[in-house]
């Protein structure tokens, strides 16, 4: 649909070539500053790693988002997930390119979906930013490396523990990742507790290290 209708800001709806966000609602978009954990990426001020991730370190060794995920900048990836603007899967990996890269890693892996998620929405809305994220950044895509075993129902509201034994199991990891550096491509961080599973699963297939790189952080609760 992208391709037949005149190309229009998401944001602000003015009518314009090319990007579906304009130049001037991009620049005001809630662009992550510095002073986040290295690990988790919430605010930290001074950098570093938080107590959080000290106390319990999760399986993944680093995250880093472009934005926060608000107002306007949750109507963009929503826009990917349920509106099928598939333009902005492009404009996120433009933004993620500028933002994180160059980085020492080997693989782009996009977290998966569940055939069932799959075949309810049509299509992974991570794999769609991985895609053209891995072909700028000129690093190999992985599309096989991991498996979703099982559709996982929502986490909000659970405790730490209660999430961790809800996705017990959720991945499958084919590939042989010995020594590999692995970054996992989401659009939106939350919990980071299905991330910590991904990432368990890849280091138990000999990932060496493991990225998150996605679009948007949720901010810490409360
Ligand atoms: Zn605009
Ligand atoms: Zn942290």
């Amino acid at each position: 649909m992208d391709a037949l209708l005149p190309q229009r800001c998401c944001i602000c709806g003015r009518e314009q070539g090319g990007a579906p966000v304009c130049p001037e609602c991009a620049a005001d978009l809630p662009h992550v500053r510095s002073g986040r954990c290295s690990v988790c990426a919430q605010p930290l001020p001074g950098g570093g790693v938080c107590g959080q991730c000290l106390k319990r370190p999760p399986a993944f060794d680093a995250s880093q988002a472009v934005f926060d995920y608000r107002f306007p900048l949750d109507g963009l990836v929503q826009g990917l997930k349920y509106h099928q603007r598939f333009s902005l899967a492009g404009f996120f990996a433009e933004e993620m390119v500028a933002a994180m890269f160059p980085r020492e890693v080997d693989l782009i892996l996009p977290m998966p979906l569940h055939r069932s998620r799959l075949a309810e929405r049509g299509f992974n809305q991570a794999v769609e930013i991985a895609r053209p994220l891995a072909r700028l950044a000129g690093v190999p895509l992985a599309l096989d490396g991991a498996l979703r075993l099982r559709a996982t129902p929502k986490l909000e509201g659970l405790s730490r523990q209660e999430r961790r034994a809800t996705l017990r199991g959720a991945f499958a990891c084919g590939r042989d990742l010995a020594g590999a550096r692995v970054a996992v491509v989401d659009d939106v961080m939350t919990s980071g507790a299905t991330l910590d599973e991904l990432a368990r699963c890849l280091k138990r297939s000999g990932a060496s290290r493991v990225e998150n790189l996605v679009v948007a952080r949720t901010p810490p609760p409360g």
